[in-house]
């Protein structure tokens, strides 16, 4: 018979870690905990597979889960000496949580204090001697049932909470500020109008029965996994739909019976910076949800909990220590403590920033507690280009108002507009998407998600390191301030008050992750530490410690990788930074940004009505070229150097405006009409597809020999001045292997005679841009005439897809919220279609000659994911921009190391990596070999 629920707890576990897919990750880690003897409130997880079931079935569960679910509460009730619904003794009350296989921070619903009854409310009451804390449950539960499995939380932001509003009215029928100053007399009543209410909105009353409460908060708990803010968060971070949550029913432990009790969350070490030693909220005499939801501004774990509980502070402190060496990685605790006794609730590897990842997992290393391969694996690659991101300081600080302080949650700095209401904010950020914007809440929920992502940096006026502002935006990798207590915020106004300064929706403020300061106005940002000691040289590497992080974390990597990486640099300065920041070699050398540094003397060219005169023309610009090379063969010393002919389509270089047409003609001595008409015939109707790349070379032959005498009189001039030089030059666009024998002979024509001329001969390469179809399926052809091969796949994904880059912002966002593109094909490969035809070219290429470089140049060759699958079909090299290299370098190991995991367990299991510790089926595989 199927097994569709695990028991833990003291007395007997069923699962463990390794089984997330199957129990999720808040399961598999309860199950976890209770092995390994801590202390765990007993319980059951009813799998992810039940989920599929229920969505599959139409919400029907399978027959065999009940008579499951019913032993399973006969076990925690034996273990925890308590019995579900009992009417004589203390009874066993329940918690009914979800929990997905990748942690989704407050996605989904959580429903506590399952089993109260107006009968089973007195119990409760009896045996604590403490009639507040039982009708509190009381109210809380039904609320929470009310809201999660009712379906009675507000809709809208205007919608009304019957719930709160009640609430409201009770405490100032009370006098009473407060939850907490609620006696039990007003408790009492306010669950009888709870219960009215829920009658009135559903027509139904309240189950009274503690097994139908169950089901009921099982039922609502698989129906989140489709709620629309769990859908976004899935899409925002790539999380399956086919996954499923699996739902926890656990003893309930209770925070909330006096002082000697308290809830909390914490983190083994920082979440924001990565450094060492446990920090978190924690609230006394509270029960779970108070912390996170920032309604109390809760205490610091790091500050307090030692001097309000010395004894649960040094126990907490130990198994603190204790899951951390376990899972190896920084761990995210919910516990909770009942009249001095400790109890976990959860433990799960931190989010974090990209700076506490790296920080903390290099640290580890040199602790001892993992490899340089672990800590390669485990860092997000995106994360990486946080180390790299401008940071508030020095001189750009001078004569700026810092006008409050708050926590340092996300670090980073940002400067934005005012926006307080998250939806407002994505509409303002849907018209401009380079608009500055930083969300100021009182708190954040999760119905806030979409603001935040497309905010700049968020404030909040409450809440506290482990809020849910916090957690968020640390993992978005976004400037947080929180907790900010001397901001004063009011929705209706739309401002916010600070002493007396009065900001308005729309005003500019500057928030700094990194310390918790919020400054008047916008702030100009200075280059982070790596930069200052890379670039700069402001800094020493031994004053830096981030850097001296950064610096090893990037050796390791480059132990590792296979993949050489290459940068996409157009200058001389460019080349530096690159080199500085790892690259091996320039993958992508536009020339056409140099003629922007020229021109007039380009424009001359362009209008040049004979071939005479545009080789007159053309003369100046070969002088400018050639030093332009110099610059950047001297600064790669050695390294090659990929030069691409002119690509782009000569209207980009032509004034479109009369006034400025005027102008040109002047300067040119020319008629105003000639230019006009010049332009004219330049226009095309779709020039992606026009009159473009090699298309320009064959056509105007002398342009092209232009260009590649200039690069190989650049670097015979620098030979001689005894630096290596390696040019390649590449010819875009090809699609036909008779375009390419068409330019290479006018290139080799002109490097012959200049080396001839020199008497040196520099080793020289010609090879093409690959990024048509055409050229992937005739890539043998091709292949006979070029040396190399680079992937554009910016262009390649345009005529792949037929989609141009410059158009599909139309319907992109439709197409992604609609899931019918998982990813945005110019930002990550779009590995079965334009991947398939770079395999294609690939394979053909090197069967007609063995040894072809091949590389890539696009976008994509600093996006991790596409870095891994140039690793994959075995590209030579990556080449993006210079800020990218970090991220190219780290993603690059990773595919190394994953590759050499997955050689190793096929040799030992005949599985993959990745499927070993779960699942084989089509859904769970991550990899698609299903094991
Ligand atoms: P989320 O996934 O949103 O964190 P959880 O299922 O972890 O939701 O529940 C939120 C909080 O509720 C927990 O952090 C914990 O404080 C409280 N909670 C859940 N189950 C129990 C329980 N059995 N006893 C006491 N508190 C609980
Ligand atoms: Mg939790
Ligand atoms: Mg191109």
């Amino acid at each position: 018979m199927a097994k569709y629920v695990y028991s833990f707890g003291k007395d007997s576990t069923d699962g463990d870690a390794t089984m997330k897919n199957l129990l999720g990750g808040k399961g598999a880690n309860l199950a976890e905990m209770a092995k390994i003897g801590l202390p765990v409130p007993s319980g059951f997880t009813i799998t992810t597979e039940v989920c599929t079931y229920f969505y599959a079935n139409g919400h029907q569960y399978p027959p065999e889960l009940e008579a499951q679910v019913n032993d399973a509460m006969v076990a925690i009730e034996k273990t925890m000496g308590k019995k579900f619904g009992d009417h004589k003794d203390m009874p066993l009350l329940v918690s009914c949580r979800s929990g997905a296989r990748e942690s989704m921070p407050g996605m989904m619903d959580t429903v506590l204090n399952i089993g109260l009854n107006d009968r089973t409310v007195e119990v409760l009451a009896k045996e604590s001697q403490d009639e507040r804390f039982a009708w509190d449950c009381y109210r809380r539960f039904v609320q929470m049932y009310g809201d999660v499995v009712l379906d009675m939380k507000p809709k809208t932001k205007t919608d009304i909470d019957p719930f709160e509003e009640l609430l409201e009215a009770k405490k100032h029928k009370a006098g009473v500020k407060e939850d907490s100053e609620l006696k039990p007399a007003h408790l009492k009543e306010l669950v009888k109008e709870f219960k009215a209410a829920v009658k009135k909105q559903t027509g139904k009353d309240f189950p009274d029965d503690p097994m139908e409460q169950v089901w009921g908060a099982v039922g609502a708990v698989f129906g989140s996994w489709m709620n629309d803010r769990a859908i976004v968060y899935r899409r925002m971070y790539g999380i399956p739909h086919e996954w499923g949550t699996a739902v926890n029913v656990q003893a309930m432990v209770f925070g909330n019976m006096g002082d000697t009790c308290a809830t909390g969350v914490a983190l083994t070490r920082n979440g924001a910076t990565g450094e060492k030693g446990i920090t978190g909220d924690y609230l006394v005499n509270a029960q779970g949800e108070d912390v996170v939801a920032g309604i109390r501004m809760p205490k610091r774990i790091e500050e307090s909990l030692n001097k309000d509980m010395p004894t649960s502070w040094e126990e907490f402190s130990k198994v603190a220590m204790i899951l951390e060496n376990h899972y190896k990685d920084v761990q995210d605790i919910e516990f909770t403590i009942e009249k001095q006794k400790l109890w976990m609730l959860q433990t799960r590897n931190a989010k974090r920033t990209g700076f506490a990842a790296v920080r903390a997992a290099v640290d580890m290393v040199n602790e001892g507690l993992i490899t340089p391969e672990q800590a390669i694996a485990r860092i997000p690659a995106n994360d990486v280009t946080q180390l790299l991101q401008p940071v508030f300081g020095g001189a750009g600080l001078k004569g700026k108002k810092e006008i409050a302080k708050g926590i340092n949650a996300g670090p980073g700095a940002a400067t934005g507009q005012i926006y307080f209401q998250p939806d407002e904010a994505e509409a303002v950020w849907q018209k401009k998407n380079d608009a500055e914007i930083i969300l100021v809440r009182l708190e954040t929920t999760p119905e806030d998600l979409r603001g935040m992502k497309v905010a700049k940096g968020i404030l909040t006026s409450r809440g506290g390191a482990a809020s849910h502002a916090a957690l968020v935006s640390r993992q978005m990798g976004k400037a947080c301030v929180c907790g900010c207590e001397a901001i004063n915020i009011d929705y209706k106004t739309e401002t916010m008050t600070i002493g007396d300064k009065t900001f308005k929706k729309g005003d500019w403020i500057s928030v700094d992750g990194f310390t918790g300061k919020v400054y008047e106005g916008k702030v100009p940002t200075s280059p982070s530490e790596v930069l200052q000691v890379l670039f700069e040289k402001s800094l020493k590497p031994k004053d830096a410690p981030l850097y001296q992080c950064f610096q090893q974390l990037m050796s390791w990597s480059d132990r590792f990788r296979k993949l050489d990486v290459r940068a996409n640099a157009d200058n001389p300065k460019e080349s530096n930074e690159a080199i500085a920041l790892g690259a091996q070699g320039i993958g992508l050398t536009r020339t056409e940004h140099m003629f922007f540094d020229h021109i007039d003397d380009f424009r001359k060219m362009i209008l040049s009505e004979t071939i005479a005169d545009r080789e007159k023309a053309l003369a100046p610009l070969l002088k400018h070229q050639q030093t332009d090379f110099e610059g950047i063969f001297r600064a790669m010393s050695g390294r090659p150097v990929t030069i691409r002919l002119l690509d782009p389509p000569l209207h980009e270089f032509v004034p479109h405006e009369e006034k400025d047409q005027a102008e040109l003609a002047k300067k040119m001595g020319i008629k105003p009409a000639d230019v006009s008409r010049r332009v004219k015939e330049l226009h095309e109707f779709n020039p992606m597809l026009g009159h473009r790349g090699c298309r320009l070379g064959i056509v105007y032959p002398e342009i092209t020999r232009m260009q590649a005498t200039a690069i190989c009189q650049a670097a015979v001039a620098v030979m001689k001045e005894g630096i290596d030089c390696h040019p390649e030059i590449m010819i875009p666009l090809i699609g036909n292997i008779t375009e390419f024998r068409n330019q290479e002979k006018i290139i080799r024509e002109a490097a012959t005679a200049v080396f001839k001329k020199a008497g040196v001969t520099p080793d020289y390469l010609v090879g093409t841009m690959i990024e048509l179809p055409r050229a992937c399926v005739t890539a043998d052809k091709i292949a006979e005439g070029a040396e190399f091969f680079s992937f554009g796949t910016n262009d390649l994904t345009q005529t792949g897809l037929g989609i141009s880059r410059d158009d599909y912002g139309t319907f992109i966002n439709e197409y992604r919220e609609m899931d019918i593109f998982s990813d945005d094909p110019f930002q990550t490969l779009d590995q079965d279609g334009v991947g398939g035809l770079m395999k294609i070219a690939v394979e053909k290429g090197r069967s007609a000659r063995s040894d072809i470089k091949l590389g890539i140049c696009g976008e994509h060759g600093g996006d991790p994911a596409s870095v891994k699958f140039c690793h994959k079909i075995g590209l030579s090299y990556v080449s993006c921009s210079p800020l990218r290299l970090p991220v190219a370098r780290l993603a690059a190991a990773q595919a190394a190391i994953t590759e050499k995991k997955e050689k190793a367990a096929k040799k030992t299991s005949g599985g993959c990596e990745c499927c070993k510790d779960g699942c084989k089926c089509c859904c769970c595989c991550k990899c698609g070999c299903r094991g």
